[in-house]
């Protein structure tokens, strides 16, 4: 663990095995950090808050951040194998979205910005009260303060780096918590922290740990200011019940369940030709769309192509650079998901591919990647977040039923809408109530573009502008002109 600078292990010498989910065999032992672990952390963030020079000195934290740039480059190799180890990830997904891509602008953008951001605006002088007192007043924008980033397994160096990058730059600590299924790369982080950069002692704390609970002293602690959460929507109700406690401010980053709508004008081959994709990382991906949504009259059409791409899938060991889709996470992911499976079949679905465990694949815990028809979108199958390797059809009935299907969720993370027609999309777009959608295959995803969820799909947004400025505190100055 990473704690107040200092490499150190768990209270007691505790660890646990971290477990390759393609082999079911251990990589070797992380510190199993306790609550006292963790209140040490806490203890040494709020230090570094209250009592260095890190919330105001932003050429430090420009090269600071410059140095841990560099440094997670140096060992960007190694990054790679473990990802690929230890969440399973699709080796050639490391090329993009679960390394290269972060690795190019989750630090370097906020970065960036610490030289661009509106630190302070003036309102101008005005005589607010009719009083006749003429103020001039400004809005400063401050660091937060002491930042709990707690983040899950399925892409774990990516959402590490995208917390810590608006973090740092905007002057906050932090105490990182990594999900237990996937915490070498963020005890890497910590390494390359403490050995690599002038970042001071107790800026970054690196705080892994078996037990969700040890999370939960970050969310009650009075000296944490904020809580930067990706998860669970289960998880994120319960951080921000216990951050009402202190009044902490919560960023949530959750659950999805997002719709891809076919349009009656879009070119059908085209568009579903790349179906499967659903299954890339094993359907691990909070913002994958897992309903698709096709016009009735092309229905049992698309359903066949559908059915082709998945038939050419391939998926399996994820370190060979074919397979997009590597195993699930753990063993009760593997069995929640079978669980939901055989619900969709009970509730009518029709299994098209897949369905269940493959056999062919003795170690690991993988899912056949699966296509159901004949969905209704009430339907667990439908309305529940699976977070495995799927795609259900759904028929919908013209541009105002597909809108009222796709909206018809509790969760409103992303989707996507394809139509020969722009215009059309967008108008279309407008009326999906959910934080990011894809027109025509677009991809929308940057350090530089907000992300995040309406409904119960989060609050606050990661990433852009809006992704800094939730790490920061508005602060209103007046005085007599
Ligand atoms: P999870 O909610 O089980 O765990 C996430 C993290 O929270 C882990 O580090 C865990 O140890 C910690 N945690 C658990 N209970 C806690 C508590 N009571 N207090 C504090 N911390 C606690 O989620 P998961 O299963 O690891 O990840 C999968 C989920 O994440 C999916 O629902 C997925 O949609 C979501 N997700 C969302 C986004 C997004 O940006 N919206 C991105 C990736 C994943």
């Amino acid at each position: 663990m990473l704690i107040d600078g200092k490499l150190v292990e768990a209270e007691g010498g505790s660890v646990f095995d971290n477990i390759n989910p393609t082999t079911e065999e251990s990589l070797g032992q992380v510190a199993n950090g306790s609550a006292s672990d963790m209140a040490n952390a806490v203890a040494a963030a709020r230090n570094a808050f209250d009592n260095t020079s890190w919330a105001t000195d932003t050429e430090l934290r420009k090269r600071c951040l410059d140095q841990l740039q560099a440094a997670l480059e140096s060992e960007q190799e190694e990054l790679r194998q473990e990802l690929v180890a230890e969440v399973g990830a699709p080796i050639a997904l490391t090329y993009g979205p679960h390394l290269d891509a972060p690795l190019k602008h989750a630090i370097t953008w906020p970065r960036e910005m610490i030289d661009k951001f509106e630190w302070s605006r003036s309102l101008g002088p005005a005589d607010a009260l009719g009083w006749g007192m003429q103020t001039e007043r400004v809005v400063w924008k401050e660091p937060k303060g002491v930042v709990g980033a707690i983040v899950p397994w399925n892409f774990p160096a990516e959402l590490t780096l995208t917390k810590l990058g608006p973090i740092l730059a905007m002057g906050n600590t932090c105490v990182l918590k990594p999900a237990p299924d996937t915490p070498f790369n963020a005890t890497r982080i910590g390494r390359l922290i403490a050995e690599k950069t002038e970042i001071p002692p107790g800026v970054v704390n690196v705080v892994p740990s078996r037990d969700h609970a040890v999370g939960e002293v970050l969310t009650r602690s009075p000296d944490v200011d904020m809580i930067a959460f990706t998860g669970s929507t289960a998880t994120g109700r319960r951080i921000m019940e216990a951050a009402a406690s202190t009044i902490k401010d919560v960023f949530l980053e959750l659950g999805g369940k997002s719709a891809l709508v076919v349009l009656d004008d879009a070119p059908l081959e085209e568009v579903l030709a790349t179906a499967a994709m659903a299954c890339i990382h094993g359907g691990q991906a909070c913002a994958q769309a897992s309903r698709l949504l096709v016009p009735r009259n092309k229905y049992d059409e698309a359903v066949e192509i559908c059915k082709t791409s998945f038939e050419n899938w391939k998926y399996g060991d994820p370190s060979v650079f074919e397979n997009m889709q590597g195993p699930q996470i753990n063993q009760t992911q593997q069995q929640r998901i079978i669980g939901l499976f055989d619900s969709a079949r009970e509730q009518g679905a029709t299994t098209v591919f897949g369905g269940g465990i493959p056999a062919h694949l003795e170690k690991g815990f993988f899912v056949e990647p699966t296509l159901f028809a004949n969905v209704t979108n009430d339907m667990r199958i439908a309305q529940e977040e699976v977070f495995g390797p799927v795609l259900c059809v759904i028929a919908h009935d013209g541009d105002d039923d597909a809108v009222r299907i796709a909206n018809d969720s509790t969760y409103g993370l992303s989707g996507g809408i394809h139509s020969g027609d722009l215009d059309r999309a967008l108008a279309v777009a407008r009326r999906i109530r959910t934080g990011t959608l894809s027109v025509n295959g677009g991809i929308w995803y940057g350090a530089d573009a907000p992300f995040g969820g309406y409904k119960s799909s989060g609050i606050g947004r990661q990433c852009g502008i809006e992704g800094l400025e939730i790490f920061t505190e508005t602060k209103l100055v007046g005085w007599p002109v």
